[in-house]
């Protein structure tokens, strides 16, 4: 321990405030922030003065200030580098928006639009008249709603149709996806009444058939999402649910999930249905996500068939669960993509086109610059994530760092930068995977790495 330093020589805020170094943090988190942290920071150094050794340095005093600030800022979003090998990832924001989407909602944002406005009557418009047409050319639809996420999307079409009426749906269906989205507590909330069939692993035709009655208003299937029943297991087709729902003349609903219009197969993922198999089955209604496999904003689709979608877009929530234009925009320009198809602008669809070759040659430029030996570049799997195909490993390719620096505290160095560095834990062991790396990060993540290195070895 040094010796005490004098209260005399502890600066003032103002002295903090002239310093270039202060200057500098005032143009960076503005002059109410910078001085309510120098105070604290003074208040700290005084009360704790028997800590410091006898001189105070200004620019050390500075620095501390900075990290303080720094820390505080963490809370505010912020753009960080997706390395967990989750695409999907629910706590990073789900799917990353084409970067042509993202020049779009720069200018709507900061300016008019037509939202609800037609440009060639001049009169008032609909906010989702150009998405109908788009979904009509994509899929076929007669109509749609645009609310704020699928769960709204799955609640409001329960409201509507459900009401106080039974609706039937098997018992292997009855699912939690995440954040406490519950199937049955959704549709207690919707006021319709659950008329579960089958057993947890099996159920037949004829349990649907059976539990028709008088009251019952809706035939409903839910894609389980992020698990799966394996062994001796059945389910039965949504082909088979709609001639059911014929016969009987009571619509049938399709809680897709995840929502994907291409086929995935090209990427070797086989188990997920597509939106348009669905429609085409003849789905009445049928609901997805926008930012999981479509790979845009944050809402919720609901398409059918014109009568029921009428309905659902008068219901009175429905002015509560809408989008705004931002959301609005993304949605649009993003299946423009589609319908152009160039779908492959969707940062998902680059990622899960990136073999491992490319994946090596990104790992190789990562570590140029730390010893061999110190590291391993490792073949691994990755997932898509956002409780979609949960059981689907896509080949991927991470860094794993050796030597006896604890995983936590690796992965905390790695966060603790401007642009933070999310990996995963795996084994007690921290990696980087580079499924989901932009490309244009790589060079930040071989600086940044360097560094972290040099710290923990130096
Ligand atoms: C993800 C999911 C939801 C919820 O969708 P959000 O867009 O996250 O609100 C509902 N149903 C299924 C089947 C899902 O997979």
């Amino acid at each position: 321990m040094g010796e005490k330093i004098n209260r005399r020589e502890i600066p003032s805020v103002t002295k903090l405030v002239g310093h270039r170094i202060g200057k500098e943090l005032i143009q960076e988190f503005g002059r109410q922030e910078f001085v309510s942290e120098c105070r604290k920071t003074l208040e700290f150094i005084r009360n704790n003065s028997g800590d410091f050794c006898g001189v105070l340095i200004l620019e050390e005093i500075l620095e501390k200030i900075k990290q303080n600030l720094n820390r505080k800022s963490t809370k505010k979003l912020k753009p960080v580098i997706n390395c967990t090998g989750t695409i999907l990832h629910t706590n990073l924001g789900r799917a990353p928006l084409s970067k042509e989407v993202g020049e779009v909602l720069k200018d709507i944002s900061v300016g008019y639009s037509n939202l609800e406005f037609d440009l060639e009557t001049g009169q008032r418009g609909t906010r989702t008249a150009g998405i109908e047409e788009q979904l009509n050319t994509l899929l076929g639809v007669e109509d749609c709603a645009i609310v704020n996420n699928n769960a709204a999307a799955v609640l409001l079409v329960l409201m509507t149709v459900a009401k106080g009426k039974e609706v039937i749906i098997s018992r292997g269906q009855l699912v939690e996806i995440g954040g406490s989205f519950r199937i049955p507590e959704i549709m207690e909330q919707s006021g319709s009444i659950l008329k579960e069939v089958g057993a947890t692993n099996k159920v037949h035709l004829k349990d649907y058939e059976n539990a028709i009655t008088e009251n019952t208003c809706a035939i409903m299937r839910v894609h389980p999402s992020n698990y799966r029943i394996t062994g001796f297991t059945k389910e039965v087709s949504l082909a088979e649910l709609r001639e059911l729902s014929i016969k009987y003349n009571i619509p049938l609903i399709d809680d897709l999930g995840s929502g994907t219009i291409v086929e995935l197969d090209k990427w070797g993922v086989y188990d997920e249905p597509t939106v348009n198999q669905s429609v085409k089955i003849g789905g009445d209604i049928v609901t997805f996500s926008g930012d999981k496999l479509l790979g845009g904003p944050q809402c919720g689709i609901i398409v059918g068939k014109k009568d029921y979608i009428q309905k659902i877009k008068k219901h009175p929530l429905m002015r509560a669960l809408r989008c705004d234009k931002l959301v609005l925009t993304a949605l649009q320009y993003t299946l423009e993509l589609y319908k152009q198809d160039r779908f492959n602008k969707i940062p998902l669809y680059k990622f899960l086109e990136r073999n491992t070759v490319e994946l090596h040659r990104l790992a190789k430029d990562i570590t140029r610059d730390i010893p061999q030996g110190t590291y391993e570049i490792q073949e691994d799997y990755a997932y898509v994530g956002g409780g979609a195909l949960p059981t689907q490993e896509i080949p991927t390719v991470t860094i794993k760092f050796k030597g006896d620096y604890s995983a936590k505290k690796l992965s905390q160095a790695f966060r603790d930068q401007e642009k933070p560095i999310i990996g995963r834990i795996n084994q007690d062991q921290f990696i980087l995977d580079l499924k989901a790396v932009f490309e244009e990060d790589i060079p930040y993540i071989q600086r940044i790495t360097t560094k972290i290195w040099g710290d923990m070895n130096g």
